[in-house]
């Protein structure tokens, strides 16, 4: 049976792609098409055989990245497509069939992620217009984390911003936070285990998972709360914005730009964003290097400490995400941040988990496991199973 789901993840210029087969074994299809709407677009990809393909598409929209995309799945159709959709507010607590209700529900929804929500809408406009037969499903990055309870998504504020605005911590990564905390169920033999999860890439988070279901997490009402990330500040103080104004005469785009692009890992080390070259730095002697990386591992622990609370015990920590997956050593530098969790890392075996691999890190005690995160798979599992929902529903 062909349970082949083409997996779309539309930016305001870009569109990443996946045909993701049911078998596991069979390869996927996936690329990126980058630079839509200026003259220069192109098309990257790998095929069936593994090998790489670069096609220019000059002056592209998405609908015509899309039919080029068509073309480069080798004749093979999906039996449906699954969308990251970024945003799902409060109306979405799992994978959702599109039609027009759908669409208007996430339009109402943008104003919390003006930059992705409408970007996420005009993919599913094209994809409908170009598979008007297929089913679509929407995935959501915040729908895991509709399980928080309230003294975890609530902020501080006055009831009405709640009420009548929707402002509530929501989440992010969820379908990664899903993926890796379910794949650590199943490897650590737990069943519905207590799991601190780290999603350590260009944006990162944490989450604390029980039983399947994610109970607290380090993004909030924006991707912005949280963690030290790539450009990304993470947690301020909330008296930063009024100080940067009042002192400094700046603008609340020009903060927002410097917190979203300047800040995190490159801000700190005034050098890059990129943990492999910050570790080569390190090493040399570079002092914002070193403090980049410290500021970082650190942060994550406090974050980890922290989440352990919405736990009722901790049964082992996973890391995931480009940096999850490769650095053995921020991995190595927040297990030691956290004595008091009784963990202990195996560190031969750290050092050779590297990008592609799974892997059980500790040498004994509380499960430490390195996940390679597949959101696209999350995404393609999700839609075949919203489809097989609703197939029930109707019989
Ligand atoms: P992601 O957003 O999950 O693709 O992660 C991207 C980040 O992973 C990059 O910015 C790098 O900082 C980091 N990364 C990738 N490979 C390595 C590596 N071998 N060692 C350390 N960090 C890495």
């Amino acid at each position: 049976m062909n349970a082949s789901v083409l997996v779309i993840n539309c930016g305001s210029s870009s569109i990443k792609y996946a045909l993701v087969p049911s078998e596991p074994d069979r390869p996927r299809l996936a690329g990126l098409a980058e630079r839509l709407g200026g003259g220069d677009a192109q098309l990257r990809g790998v095929d069936s055989r593994g090998e790489s393909f670069t096609q220019a598409l000059g002056e592209a929209d998405h609908t015509r990245a899309l039919e080029a995309i068509l073309d480069r799945l080798e004749g093979r159709r999906p039996f449906a497509v699954g969308h990251r959709i970024v945003h799902g507010g409060e109306s979405f607590t799992r994978a959702a069939l599109i039609d027009d209700d759908v669409v208007d529900a996430i339009e109402r929804t943008s104003a919390l992620a003006p930059l992705h929500n409408p970007a996420n809408l005009e993919g599913v406009a094209a994809t409908r217009r170009l598979f008007p037969d297929l089913p679509q499903v929407a995935v959501f990055d915040t729908a895991f984390h509709q399980s928080l309870p309230p003294r975890a998504y609530r902020y501080a504020l006055p009831d009405a911003l709640y009420r009548d605005h929707a402002i509530r911590r929501y989440g992010f990564h969820g379908t990664s936070h899903a993926y890796v905390s379910r794949r650590a169920d199943r490897l650590g033999g737990l069943g519905g285990g207590a799991w601190l999860t780290a999603h350590l890439g260009n944006g990162c988070s944490t989450c604390a998972v029980w039983q399947g279901q994610s109970l607290d997490t380090s993004m909030g009402l924006t991707p912005l709360e949280g963690l030290a990330m790539g450009t990304r500040s993470g947690d301020v103080d909330p008296g930063l914005h009024a100080h940067l104004s009042r002192q400094l005469g700046w603008s609340l785009d020009r903060i927002d730009e410097v917190l979203n692009r300047n800040s995190g890992l490159l801000g700190l080390s005034g050098l890059t964003n990129d943990m492999r070259e910050l570790e080569a730095a390190e090493a040399q002697g570079h002092p914002g290097a070193a403090l980049a990386i410290e500021v970082f591992c650190y942060r994550i622990a406090k974050s980890l400490a922290a989440l352990s609370c919405a736990l009722p015990r901790l049964d082992g920590l996973v890391f995931t995400g480009g940096i999850g997956e490769n650095s053995a050593l921020v991995r190595e530098r927040v297990i030691g941040l956290l004595p008091h969790f009784g963990l202990q890392l195996n560190r031969t075996v750290n050092s050779e988990t590297i990008r592609g691999r799974e892997g059980r890190i500790d040498a004994g005690g509380r499960q430490l496991w390195v996940i390679p995160t597949d959101e696209e798979g999350q995404i393609a599992d999700e839609t075949r199973q919203r489809l097989v929902q609703k197939g029930r529903n109707h019989t």
